[in-house]
């Protein structure tokens, strides 16, 4: 038996049923603050993400499907939708429109990561993104939106983590400190953080290693090296969420896997999920236009993972798809008469099935039960069916032409 890809899931019925609260969700509380859909293509030029993501990131190293299209140029399937929707901003212009474009998306990403619970190589995202704007409001903003967006789903047992990066500049200057500052205790660290001082000296922070703990109480932070710009962008975002009573953590050390923050990055995590327990994250993204050859643009976004969502929310109910009428046979003649009575039926607006497996009529009522049809049309002979009531279990025989507007008016003859 061929199996989906190791990594990969099917989206069964009662799954669909449930991400489509999820979409309806995003659409509601993204709609209502302005931000308007988009969908960009599957894959994109390789070249796109090595920029946009970065080279020396993971996603790019190590975890992206890249194929030749068969022309010589290479193709990626997107791992992440912000570099693709930046891409779009600059080929169609929107430059031109009203500051900043808002923006949201639900969209399959591709990461080739050992799977696990939360771990897919096919997994999806819903996510939003503010460009033209550097107010600290928009930064303030999607997280209250992306929060409102989880408590409204029900996700569970979430905190939210929040930091600030500064700018890259910033950051590099700090590296530098923080390299020397490590290579000034490298007898006290633990063998895997020594061998990483120089290409990802940051990774100190998430040892678990006792005595490098104790070191990295004393190590710099990043935080506490912000220019006055930063610093202020940075207060003002934090008293907008205090002023909206969004609860957060300041934790320094949250780095996120993609190259182009600045300023501003958060992390939503929820405690019901185990090892991957981010459910939802993201940042200002500054110099990310300019990386694509683009003029400077301020932008910042976040994206969440739909699994991890519905994982976190486990009792996430999707309305139950009514069945207004199925249409029964008392003989087998009778077919067409009830092909066309569901067709006209779901003309009038009703939600209408029909006989399909040649059940006898018991079976056809009590397949009528399972599937929770509120009436059942019985197609009898000379134009009359006899329409059943599945809540009073009432029935009466009436004219064809009488079923479908006897149902609109709920049942009164
Ligand atoms: P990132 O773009 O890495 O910041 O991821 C944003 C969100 O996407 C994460 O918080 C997860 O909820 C989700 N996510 C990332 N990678 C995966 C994956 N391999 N499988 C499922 N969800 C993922």
């Amino acid at each position: 038996m061929i199996q989906a890809p190791r990594g990969t899931f099917d989206i069964l019925p009662d799954s669909a049923a449930q991400r489509k609260v999820v979409e309806e969700q995003t659409e509601k509380i993204l709609g209502a603050a302005g931000y308007r859909r988009i969908e960009t293509p599957t894959f994109e030029s390789t070249d796109l993400f090595a920029r946009g993501v970065g080279e020396a990131t993971d996603i790019v190293q190590k975890e992206m499907y890249s194929f030749d299209d068969g022309g010589g140029r290479s193709l990626t399937l997107r791992p992440e939708v912000t570099a693709p929707i930046c891409r779009a901003y600059l080929e169609h212009g929107m430059h031109k429109l009203a500051q900043p474009v808002k923006l949201w998306y639900l969209s399959s990403c591709f990461r080739s990561e050992s799977p696990q619970r939360g771990r897919y190589r096919q997994f999806w995202q819903v996510g939003a993104e503010a460009i033209g704007s550097s107010a600290p409001e928009t930064d303030a903003e999607l997280i209250v939106l992306l929060a409102d967006l989880l408590e409204a789903l029900g996700v569970k047992g979430t905190r939210l983590r929040l930091s600030s990066l500064g700018t890259p500049e910033t950051r590099s200057a700090y590296r530098e400190e923080l390299k020397t500052f490590l290579r000034a205790h490298e007898a006290e660290l633990a063998d895997t953080v020594r061998g990483r001082i120089e290409l990802n000296p940051l990774r100190a922070f998430d040892s678990d290693d006792r005595r490098t703990q104790a070191v990295m109480r004393d190590a710099p932070l990043l935080i506490d090296r912000l220019n006055n710009e930063d610093a202020e962008h940075f207060a003002q975002v934090r008293a907008l969420l205090d002023d909206a009573g969004i609860a957060y953590e300041l934790d320094p050390t949250l780095v996120r896997g993609l190259d182009y923050y600045t300023r501003t990055v958060w992390e939503f995590t929820s405690d019901e999920l185990g090892a991957q327990s981010g459910v939802g994250g993201g940042g200002r993204y500054d110099g990310l236009i300019e990386l694509l050859d683009g003029p400077p643009t301020p932008g910042v976004g976040w994206a969440a993972g739909i699994e991890r969502m519905l994982l976190a929310a486990s009792d996430l109910a999707a309305p139950a798809e009514p069945v207004d009428l199925f249409v029964a046979l008392a003989r087998p003649d009778g077919t067409r008469t009830a092909f066309e009575l569901a067709r006209d039926a779901r003309r009038a607006g009703l939600q209408a099935q029909l006989e399909l497996a040649g059940r006898s009529l018991k079976g056809q009522l009590k397949h009528a039960d399972r599937i929770h049809a509120r009436w059942v049309a019985i197609v009898g002979e000379n134009g009359v069916a006899t329409l059943r009531d599945m809540q009073s279990h009432e029935q009466r025989d009436t004219k064809l032409e009488n079923v479908i507007p006897t149902i609109l008016r709920g049942g009164t003859p």
